[in-house]
C-alpha cells in the first residue's frame, strides 16, 4: 500500500462536508483541500470486485470505485446477496478518514442483467425499433429502480452508438443506424438519472447513468482492427469532420444537455478524414474528450475509461497514465492492476507531468456525483426495496417494451395474426431459449443459451395466449422435425445464440446468415404450411431467395425475458407498430449500408414495419391490393401535415399519426416489390419525421408512392 495513505479511522463528524445542507459544490471544496495526493489517485481508481487482492485494499488504496464486470456476479447470484455485497465493499470504504463511499458500477443496460430474476428489457435494438421515446423512459426506470434497489448507484448504460454496419458485434446495443432516433430513445437518460438537474439522484430509485462509448463506436471500420477477434468492435472510425459531428456526436451533446452524470470514451480510434493526422485511440483523444466533450459540450460530469483500455494506448503504462488522464479521464476502469495504477498515477503527478489541477478537476468531478447520490448520508442498500427486482409491474413495462419492439417485415396472406382456434406448428432454435432470447449481457457477459434466468419464452408465452383464449394446443419441435401436414400455420423462430462483445463479429461463426439447422427449420415447415418466421437476433438476418417461401417475417430483436409481449403481437392483442431501426440488408455485399447511401437497394428499408390490427384482423393481410384511393389519402395526409406545420403546432403525436397513416398507404401499394426508388424516400421519410418534420416526411412517402408505380 502506497506510504502517505492514512491507516486510521477518525471521526470525520462535524466537517463542513458531511453537511447535506451545504450546496454540494461547498462540500466538494472541502473535501478536496483535505485530501492527500494518495487520497486524491484512489478515488480516480476503479477495480473490478474479483480483481480484489483482499478487501482490505478498497480502504488501502482509497478506491474511489469498483464494478463487476458482466458475469461477476455474486453466490448465489440473489438480489440480496448483491446488495449484501456492495454492503460489504462500501463499508470497507467508509472505513478510511474521510469515509467516502464508494460508486459501484454494472453494466444494466437492458435491465439488471447481472441479477437472477431481475426484469430483462429487450436489447437497444428492439427499443429502437419501437419508435417510441415514453417507453424508453418508462424501461430506463424499471432498470434504474431495480439496480438502485441492490445497492448500486450507477450504470454503464445507455450506448450511444449509432450502428452503422451489422457486422459488428454490439449492433444490438444500438438504438439504430440513424442519429436522429438514438437522440429520440434519450429520454431512457431521464428514466434513470431523473431532471437533467441532478436534483434526484439521491433518490432510492435513481442511478446515475453513462453515455457510451465516445465517440464513434458504431462507425467502426470493418477489419480495421488488430487486436485479437475484435476485427470491428474495437477498430477505426473513418469519417470526414461533417460526418463525425452529425452521425456520432449529435446524441452526446444530447445526453449531456439530459445531465448524463459520466461519459466512458470508445475502445476505438477515430481517423477523421482530410485532418492530416493519423488514427488516434478514443481514450488518448484529448481534442475530443477535453476539447470537444468537455468545453464545447458542456459536460460537466466525469469520464470514465472503458476496460483496460488504456492499455491498448500505444508507449508504455506510465505514458498511457498520463496521456489518458491528460486527455480528460477521470476515471480509469483499471480494472485489475490497481496497485500499480495508483503509484504509476502518484508517480506521474510528483514528476510534473500530469499537473495537480487537472487531478482537482477529476476528483471534483467524481465527488460531486458521489454528493448528489446521496452516498455519504445513505451509502448502503435500503433492503425494503428488493422486492421490486423482477416484480409484476416491472414485467409488464417489459411486456409492453418486447411488443413494440417486434417489427412485422412482410405478411402475405394475413398469416399474422394468428387466431386462438387455429392449429399451430412451432418450431425453431429460438422459440423455447430464454438465453437466446435474452442476448447478451444477461447473467454472464456474453450471455447464453438455455434457461438463464426467470421468464417466458416465445412458445411459453403463445401457449398461454393459445389456452387462455381457450384455443387449439400447440405442436412444438426445436428442429422442426417431420411437420405432418394439417396444421393451419407454422410459426419458425430462428437467430443468433447470444454474443456481448467482440465475438459478434463476422468471422467467428457469426455472420448474417443463419445457421444450417435454422436454414433447414425454415426450409421444411415453410415448404409444408403457411408460415410465420420470427427472427430473434441482434441485428439483420440475410435471407435471401430463401424469403420467397416465407409468408410473414417478423424481425424480433433481442426481446427478453417476457415472451408474452410477442405472443401478443403474434395472436392480435396488441398490433405490430415496430419499425426497422436498421436497414435489412439483401446481401452481405451491401454491407455497410444506410439510410442516405448513393447507391440503396435494401431487402427492407429504415423505417419499414406493416401492421395489423387488434380489432378487426384484416382476412388477406397488410399487403392486400393497392388502394384505389392511395394518392387521394396522401394528398389529405400531406395537407394536414402542412396545416400543422402552418400553425406552429408542435405536436409529436399528431405529426406521428399523419406520417404513420401515410407510411401504411404506401407500404400497402409497395407490397413486397421494394425498389432503389422507393427505399430511398421511403427510409429518409422516418428521419425527417423524427427531426420533427412531418410534413417532409409525408412529402418523401408520396414520393415513395409515386416510385412505386
Ligand atoms: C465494454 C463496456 C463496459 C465495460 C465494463 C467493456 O468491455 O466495452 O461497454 O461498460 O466493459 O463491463
Amino acid at each position: 500500500a502506497p506510504a502517505e495513505t492514512p491507516r486510521i479511522v477518525i471521526d470525520a463528524h462535524g466537517l463542513p462536508y458531511l453537511d447535506p445542507k451545504l450546496p454540494v459544490r461547498q462540500r466538494v471544496k472541502d473535501l478536496l483541500s483535505r485530501m492527500s495526493l494518495e487520497e486524491k489517485a484512489g478515488q480516480m481508481t476503479q477495480a473490478e470486485r474479483n480483481a480484489l487482492t483482499s478487501q482490505g485494499d478498497i480502504a488501502a488504496y482509497g478506491l474511489g470505485s469498483l464494478l463487476s464486470g458482466g458475469g461477476s456476479v455474486p453466490t448465489p447470484n440473489t438480489p440480496e446477496t448483491w446488495a449484501r455485497m456492495v454492503d460489504a465493499f462500501q463499508l470497507r470504504a467508509r472505513a478510511t478518514r474521510f469515509q467516502i463511499p464508494l460508486v459501484y458500477g454494472v453494466d444494466a443496460v437492458h435491465g439488471h442483467n447481472n441479477v437472477v430474476g431481475s426484469t430483462i428489457m429487450p436489447h437497444n435494438i428492439g427499443l429502437g425499433a419501437s419508435r417510441d421515446p415514453r417507453l424508453a423512459g418508462k424501461t430506463g426506470a424499471v432498470t434504474a429502480s431495480e439496480v438502485r434497489a441492490t445497492g448500486v448507484p450507477w450504470d454503464f448504460a445507455p450506448c450511444l452508438c449509432v450502428s452503422r454496419d451489422e457486422r459488428w458485434g454490439r449492433a444490438y446495443e444500438s438504438f439504430g443506424e440513424d442519429p436522429a432516433l438514438v437522440t429520440a430513445m434519450e429520454t431512457v437518460i431521464q428514466g434513470m438519472q431523473g431532471a437533467p438537474s441532478g436534483k434526484d439522484l439521491d433518490r432510492r430509485d435513481k442511478v446515475l447513468t453513462t453515455a457510451k462509448h465516445f465517440v464513434g463506436d458504431g462507425g467502426t471500420e470493418f477489419g480495421s482492427s488488430t487486436t485479437g477477434s475484435y476485427t470491428i468492435d474495437q477498430g477505426v472510425t473513418k469519417v470526414t469532420r461533417e460526418e463525425l459531428e452529425r452521425i456520432h456526436l449529435a446524441p452526446f451533446q444530447e445526453a449531456v444537455d439530459r445531465g448524463v452524470g459520466t461519459v466512458m470514451p470508445s475502445f476505438s480510434s477515430l481517423d477523421i478524414l482530410g485532418d492530416g493526422q493519423a488514427p488516434l485511440k478514443m481514450h488518448a483523444d484529448g481534442a475530443m474528450i477535453d476539447g470537444v466533450l468537455k468545453d464545447r459540450m458542456g459536460f460537466e460530469g466525469f469520464v470514465i475509461s472503458d476496460w483496460q483500455a488504456i492499455d491498448q494506448i500505444p508507449g508504455d503504462y506510465p505514458s498511457d497514465v498520463r496521456t489518458s488522464v491528460n486527455a480528460g479521464v477521470d476515471m480509469i476502469m483499471v480494472p485489475t492492476a490497481y496497485a500499480t495504477f495508483h503509484t504509476t498515477l502518484v508517480d506521474e503527478v510528483k514528476a510534473g507531468r500530469i499537473s495537480r489541477a487537472r487531478i482537482d478537476d477529476a476528483v471534483s468531478r467524481i465527488l460531486t456525483a458521489k454528493f448528489r447520490l446521496g452516498l455519504f448520508e445513505k451509502p448502503y442498500a435500503d433492503r425494503s426495496n428488493l422486492d421490486r427486482i423482477g416484480s409484476a409491474g416491472h414485467r409488464a413495462v417489459a411486456r409492453e417494451a418486447a411488443a413494440k419492439s417486434q417489427v412485422l417485415l412482410k405478411n402475405d396472406g394475413g398469416v399474422l395474426p394468428l387466431k386462438p382456434s387455429q392449429k399451430v406448428y412451432v418450431a425453431g432454435s429460438n422459440a423455447d431459449d430464454l438465453g437466446n432470447q435474452t442476448g447478451g449481457w444477461t447473467i454472464t457477459w456474453q450471455g447464453s443459451s438455455g434457461r438463464n434466468t426467470q421468464g417466458t419464452t416465445i412458445l411459453e408465452g403463445m401457449r398461454k395466449a393459445q389456452s387462455r383464449a381457450g384455443g387449439a394446443a400447440i405442436t412444438y419441435s426445436e428442429d422442426a422435425s417431420a411437420p405432418t401436414d394439417g396444421y393451419d400455420a407454422g410459426v419458425v423462430v430462428v437467430g443468433e445464440t447470444p454474443y456481448a462483445e467482440g465475438v459478434g463479429d463476422v468471422g467467428n461463426g457469426h455472420d448474417l446468415r443463419l445457421s444450417e439447422a435454422d436454414q433447414a427449420a425454415v426450409d421444411r415447415v415453410c415448404g409444408a404450411m403457411k408460415c410465420a418466421v420470427l427472427i430473434v437476433s441482434g441485428r439483420p438476418q440475410i435471407l435471401g431467395d430463401r424469403l420467397g417461401d416465407i409468408d410473414a417475417l417478423v424481425a424480433s430483436w433481442l426481446p427478453g425475458t417476457e415472451g408474452d409481449g410477442v405472443a401478443d403481437v403474434l395472436y392480435g392483442k396488441r398490433a405490430f407498430t415496430g419499425q426497422l431501426p436498421v436497414t435489412w440488408p439483401r446481401s452481405e455485399a451491401q454491407l455497410p449500408i444506410n439510410v442516405g447511401d448513393a447507391a440503396y437497394d435494401p431487402q427492407y428499408p429504415y423505417g419499414w414495419g406493416l401492421t395489423t390490427s387488434t380489432r378487426a384482423p384484416r382476412a388477406d393481410g397488410a399487403t392486400r391490393a393497392p388502394r384505389a384511393d392511395g394518392a387521394e389519402r396522401l394528398k389529405e395526409l400531406a395537407a394536414e401535415a402542412e396545416a400543422a406545420r402552418k400553425e406552429g403546432r408542435a405536436d409529436v403525436a399528431k405529426g406521428r399519426a399523419i406520417v404513420t397513416a401515410a407510411r401504411l398507404v404506401v407500404q400497402d401499394r409497395v407490397g413486397q416489390k421494394i425498389t432503389p426508388a422507393v427505399a430511398k424516400p421511403f427510409a429518409e421519410a422516418d428521419h425527417l419525421l423524427l427531426g420533427g418534420d412531418a410534413a417532409g416526411a409525408v412529402r418523401k412517402l408520396t414520393e415513395a408512392y409515386r416510385a412505386a408505380g
